[in-house]
């Protein structure tokens, strides 16, 4: 049933329109003014899918053959009439693909003149047809039947296609209109329309051409086709049966009422169409825009950046609303430039000041990273970046920022800095420790080869003196054994104290491991530091005899005094040799390799 319904909808809209055209211009006795099936036959091209086709030709045939033949033509005249509506359907069916201009929207102005050329191309298609078939070739004939097919089409095509379409209720250029302001539009149309043509006793043509803009301004392109359908239905009417203001042409003689009144649609129609569809095009473009501005507001809003804008003559500041909400203030009224200013932190308000003066002085751009404080007493960091603007003339008018709240990224920064400086600490911390002898507090094994290492290079390079003596514990087995362990470390802890402080800051004291110690003298020639060590092993025999609960412990050293070409394994063989030699010779001893 559904593949039918185009067939029997266009059918009898086309028969009821034909008869009614038929009947008022023969109870008339006159010419055709407007052959509206034609816009019956291209607006349901137009509507329709290319597989109904079929359907609407075939409508046409038999809805076209009915009229002619109940409305008296002869049969040839009826196949005539016929088969040049069909090739006029025929014709805007291959235009309309052609062109594009399916599910016609009259927003857009390209694809009104399309229309427009569709129109035209059918029509003259029509008359050929006509012509051709009825083998009557006569101007009058001709052009009758061109100027009707086409205002057919111009008229009612617009209003057909738009009101089924979207319905009556959203018949316009794209606003919502709701069916009352159509109604009452139309209304208008219809009163001042009967007003103007049932009437002749003065050319009131003019008078329609208001009520037709009106319903353009309100209604766009499907208003101004109303409006003009409108006038043509009841200016058709009246004309036709010899009244309203275009019988009074009768007088020139040479243009009939009907003619004339065709000839005032089809200007009508020039005037109104192209004005609608130019303020179609400028609404769907505003629509655009402010779509446009929608999308980046709601950009703008989730990327949480704001813009600004700080005219200089007269002075005037615009924020957008995502820089009120940074500010945490209500969108609206913009502070004056001072006012804002007073929002920044005091310490960065000056160098704030300085990049926009400056950017006014010398143009360019600017950036700056500045802290200001809220409406709710918050700091809050904040980015700004932009340029100068200038008007066509080159001269600078404004400068425009964008304006973003970078807190977060900011405060995720100084934690991270603060986390690498703990790390750092821990490292030095970690690196000492790993250097440090933990019994006694002083350079273990590694730490104090280092120090060896870094001195006998600068005594390589600067050809200085350079001594170690090697120190170890005499009998400390036996201590241990007869005093326990923990007396053992008590001494060692002891030893290393008395060392460090009769040593000097600049030489160099280690644990090599057990009770082995090694001391580094930088400068010191061998007799120095044999003089050196003796107080050594003094302070530490009389130190530990004078101290309760610690045995005497004395001490055994050997010195070795760096030659050119030595390593500090060498060197530390070399003060082993003396030491061992102390140990040999009696012990309590400092002996010089
Ligand atoms: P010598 O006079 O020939 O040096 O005899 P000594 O007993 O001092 O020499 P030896 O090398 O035989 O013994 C060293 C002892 O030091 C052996 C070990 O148990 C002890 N010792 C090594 N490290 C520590 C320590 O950290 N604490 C304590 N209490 N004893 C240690
Ligand atoms: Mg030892
Ligand atoms: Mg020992």
């Amino acid at each position: 049933m559904k593949h039918t319904r185009t067939f029997f909808l266009v059918g009898l809209s086309y028969l009821l329109a034909a008869l009614s055209a038929l009947v008022l211009s023969d109870a008339a006795n006159d010419a055709l003014t407007i052959w509206a099936p034609s816009g019956i036959v291209l607006a349901a091209s137009i509507m329709r899918p290319r597989g109904e086709y079929g359907q609407i030709l075939a409508s046409v045939a038999i809805a076209s053959l009915i009229s002619n033949l109940c409305f008296g033509f002869s049969l040839f005249e009826s196949i005539g009439y016929t088969g040049a509506n069909l090739l006029e359907a025929v014709t805007g069916m291959i235009m309309v693909r052609s062109c594009n201009i399916s599910g016609l929207s009259f927003d857009d102005p390209a694809r009104v003149a399309r229309f427009g050329g569709v129109a035209l191309a059918a029509s003259t298609v029509s008359t050929l047809g006509a012509a051709l078939l009825t083998a009557n070739w006569s101007g009058a004939f001709t052009a009758s039947w061109f100027v009707t097919v086409l205002l057919g089409q111009l008229v009612f095509v617009p209003v057909f296609v738009t009101a089924l379409r979207r319905g009556i209720k959203s018949v316009g250029v794209g606003e919502h209109h709701t069916g009352r302001q159509v109604a009452v539009i139309l209304a208008i149309n219809l009163l001042v329309s009967v007003l103007t043509f049932f009437q002749d006793g003065l050319p009131l043509l003019f008078i329609p051409v208001l009520p037709i803009l009106l319903a353009t301004y309100f209604l766009g392109p499907v208003g101004a086709a109303m409006g003009v359908a409108c006038t043509a239905s009841i200016g058709s009417i009246a004309t036709l049966n010899g009244f309203g203001p275009a019988v009074l042409v009768r007088e020139l003689g040479w243009l009939t009422p009907t003619q004339f009144f065709q000839i005032y649609l089809v200007f009508l129609l020039t005037a109104a169409l192209p004005l609608a569809t130019a303020l179609a095009s400028r609404n769907a473009s505003y629509r655009e825009t402010s779509r446009q501005k929608r999308y980046f507001e709601m950009a703008s809003q989730t990327a949480q950046i704001g813009h600004w804008r700080l005219e200089l003559e007269p002075p005037e500041l615009s924020w957008s609303d995502e820089v009120f909400r940074i500010h945490g203030l209500p969108v609206g009224r913009v502070p004056s430039l001072k006012d804002a200013l007073e929002a920044y932190h005091p310490e960065d308000r000056i160098p704030v000041e300085r990049d926009i003066t400056e950017c006014i002085s010398n143009g360019g751009q600017f950036a700056f990273d500045a802290r200001i404080i809220t409406a709710h007493g918050e700091l809050r960091y904040v980015n700004s970046r932009g340029q100068a603007e200038y008007d066509d003339n080159g001269e600078l008018v404004a400068l425009f920022g964008v304006f973003q709240d970078v807190t977060d990224r900011v405060l995720i920064a100084k934690q991270l800095a603060a986390a690498k400086e703990s790390a750092d600490n821990r490292a030095e911390r970690a690196q000492i420790l790993a250097g440090t002898d933990q019994l006694t507090g002083v350079p273990n094994r590694r730490g104090i080869l280092a120090r060896l290492n870094r001195e006998i290079e600068l005594a390589a390079q600067n050809g200085s003196t350079l001594t170690v003596a090697m120190l170890d514990v005499d009998h400390f087995k036996s201590i241990n054994d007869k005093f326990g362990h923990a007396t053992g470390d008590d001494v060692l802890k002891r030893l290393a104290r008395i060392c460090v402080d009769v040593l000097r800051e600049t030489d160099g004291f280690g644990r090599l491991g057990g009770e082995e110690f090694l001391i580094v003298l930088p400068g010191a020639t061998a007799e120095a530091a044999r003089r050196i060590n003796e107080r050594l092993a003094q302070a530490i025999r009389e130190t530990t005899a004078s101290t309760i609960n610690l045995p005497t412990a004395t001490v055994s050293i050997g010195i070795a005094a760096y030659e050119p070409g030595m390593t500090a394994d060498t060197l530390c063989a070399v003060a082993d040799g003396a030491l061992y030699k102390a140990k040999r010779e009696g012990r309590d001893l400092v002996m010089v390799a």
